[in-house]
């Protein structure tokens, strides 16, 4: 098939917010892209809240970060914390002002940055999104990819670009029709993240805006954004699921942390599971992953998004070799080989020792971890070290150098 048939040079799975960014990344490279979401919009769901100071960088270098800045806001710190005693360990983002342009995180909905991308996409020739439009399945050959689109006013489509890129989530179908294994395991537990406009600030003597507690009948993670907080509640795996997932049952889980004569302004409440998985591999041939069709971890640590943004950018470049440059396909190679180590050891890595240090039940070990997170955040090497690697800064270095 000759190249001019090809409908696009690039075909996106996925409107997520990995998926709209190598699209929107593509287009400012000269590369087209075209986006299939399956949902019909934006989806407002409660996932990614935070966004990490070299995230912030690189964003910054399409003049995203401002945009989302005026959406959402900043923290200097983050803290492991004991209730209700409030012995706590705070670590200060100020350490890594020498590394990083923005020292700090920004806490901001994932659907936000989704819909600046969205917006930004609109403007450009070389990009587009459709929603409500599901990819299916594809073959590939040596000159491209014929991918399979269902839904839409279009109805069942079949399309040709030279690469189709994988950027669509936990369940990708790129993943599985590529054939490329997802290896790894679903954690037991099922996490209920729980909006509401309670004032935690008032009842928690220097709560900040971002705290993993550990509380006396169990743990949960503290997120503040603009108008409302966000909590992480660790479901208890000895009661059912069901029961503490109805609005008694996470008025329960509410008053269990702060007893308070009201009922608690709840806006919303969704429970998840966490899997922790990754892929052997980043692609087959002229078919690439991106983000969390390539690999997922557990939030705490909140390195999911911030990783596949990471990602995005790494994927573009490789992208501009192949179909700019004319590298071989093999270029993909060393994207899998600059994502994948740092990716099992940076995030998936740091997010289960995140995850495992606050399932600790024991007061005494308790106690113990949070004397070791304190002694780290006392002395400055330490601390700086530790924030550097907790803001995924380790992780991207790690990358650059694998040549
Ligand atoms: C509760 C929770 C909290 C989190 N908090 C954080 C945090 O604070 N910081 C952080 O860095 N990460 C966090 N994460 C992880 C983060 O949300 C994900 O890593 C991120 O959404 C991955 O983006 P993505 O674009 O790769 O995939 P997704 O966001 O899953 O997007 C995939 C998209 O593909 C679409 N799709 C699926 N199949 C198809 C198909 N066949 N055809 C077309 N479209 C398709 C889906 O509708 C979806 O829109 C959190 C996750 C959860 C669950």
């Amino acid at each position: 098939m000759s190249f001019k048939s090809f409908d696009c040079d690039v075909i996106v799975a996925g409107g997520g917010p990995t998926g709209l960014l190598t699209a929107f990344l593509c287009a400012e490279a000269g590369i087209e892209a075209r986006v299939f979401e399956a949902q019909k919009d934006v989806a407002l769901d409660l996932r990614a809240t935070s966004f990490h100071p070299p995230t912030l960088d690189m964003l910054d270098a399409h003049g995203i970060t401002d945009e989302l800045i005026a959406q959402g806001i900043i923290t200097t710190s983050w803290q492991v914390r004991l209730h209700p005693s409030g012995e706590r360990a705070v670590f200060d983002l100020a350490t890594i002002k020498g590394d990083v342009r923005h020292p700090f995180r920004l806490q901001c909905e994932q659907w936000r940055l989704q819909r600046v991308l969205v917006a930004r996409i609109a403007k450009q020739d070389k990009a587009s999104v459709e929603f409500g439009r599901r990819v299916t399945g594809f073959t590939q050959d040596s000159d491209g990819v014929t991918v399979t689109v269902e839904g839409g006013a279009q109805g069942t489509e079949t399309l040709r670009a030279r690469i189709l890129v994988g950027a669509d989530g936990l369940h990708s179908a790129v993943r599985q029709s590529a054939g490329i294994p997802f290896e790894g395991e679903a954690f037991p537990e099922t996490t209920l993240v729980v909006t509401t406009t309670f004032p935690y600030d008032q009842y928690m003597e220097g709560i900040g805006i971002v705290c993993s507690c550990w509380t006396e009948k169990g743990n949960l993670a503290f997120l503040r954004l603009k108008d409302y907080w966000r909590l992480a509640v660790y479901l208890k795996e000895d009661r059912s699921i069901e029961e503490q997932i109805t609005p008694e049952g996470v008025e329960a889980a509410l008053q269990e942390v702060i007893s308070v004569p009201e009922k608690y302004p709840v806006l919303r409440a969704w429970p998840y599971k966490v899997n922790q998985r990754i892929v052997p591999t980043y692609n087959v041939g002229r078919a690439v992953l991106v983000g969390d069709s390539a690999h997922v971890n557990s939030p705490a640590g909140a390195l999911g998004l911030n990783g596949g943004i990471h990602e995005a950018f790494e994927l573009v470049a490789a992208l501009v070799d192949v179909l700019k440059h004319g590298a071989p396909l093999d270029r993909f190679d060393l994207y899998t080989r600059r994502r994948r180590p740092v990716v099992a050891e940076e995030i998936l890595g740091q997010a289960k020792r995140n995850r495992n240090r606050m399932r600790e039940k024991d007061p005494n070990e308790r106690r113990r971890l949070l004397a070791e997170l304190q002694a780290i955040t006392s002395d400055p090497e330490r601390h700086h070290a530790y924030v550097r690697k907790a803001s995924m800064i380790d992780g991207l270095r790690m990358a650059t150098a694998i040549t």
